[in-house]
């Protein structure tokens, strides 16, 4: 299995660390060649506007809309921004992978980042819980029917999934704790 980083720009070299150290092998995608080497897509946080753009410029837009609709893909802050069904600023065009919408920037600047405790709801039978960095974050405004929540902060969602697409409004990779990221290789499985 290989898993490919967008590595157009944000933090895709955090996220790399963290697969390597699981033992699965990274790819950093930067070209339509590059992404179909690849049996799942992270697309990291860090600007969507500049991802938007430089999505459109390496001819990737359209490869990895295709590529979401068959292969699971982790889009985390930015990366959620940019698979989003809509998203209120007209600076991004979204991918259009899962049924939410997103307010970017949504708890203020970037003075107002912060690290908070997140609740996982994916086990049903014991709490658990995971440190959330959230950085310039933005929110899940609204989620379509078929879009599961996997976790929330004060009751809001803050990580999605619809099929193939697992969306986070905060960084997982800036912590030690792999346990979101497994959760993507075992969608990839
Ligand atoms: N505020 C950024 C945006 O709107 C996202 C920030 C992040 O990825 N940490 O694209």
């Amino acid at each position: 299995m290989t898993i490919g980083i967008l590595a157009l720009q944000g933090d895709y070299e955090k996220h790399q660390q963290m697969i390597a150290s699981m033992g699965i092998q990274t790819r950093l995608v930067l070209t339509q060649q590059d992404l179909s080497a690849c049996s799942g897509l992270i697309i990291p946080g860090g600007e969507s506007t500049t991802l938007t753009k430089l999505m459109i410029k390496h001819n990737l837009w359209d490869d990895i809309r295709a590529f979401g609709k068959d292969n699971p893909i982790f889009g985390t802050c930015a990366g959620l921004i940019v698979l989003a069904n809509k998203v209120t600023s007209n600076h991004v065009e979204p991918l259009g992978l899962i049924d939410i919408t997103v307010n970017r920037n949504a708890y203020g600047r970037q003075i107002d980042s912060f690290i908070d405790t997140v609740d996982l709801l994916w086990n049903t039978d014991s709490k658990e819980s995971y440190e959330g960095f959230f950085i310039r974050a933005p929110k899940i405004m609204s989620c379509g029917p078929n879009v599961q929540i996997l976790a929330t902060h004060n009751n809001e969602p803050v990580m999605a999934e619809q099929g193939n697409i697992l969306v986070a409004t905060f960084h997982p990779e800036l912590t030690n704790d792999t346990r979101i990221h497994q959760y993507f290789v075992q969608k990839i499985n």
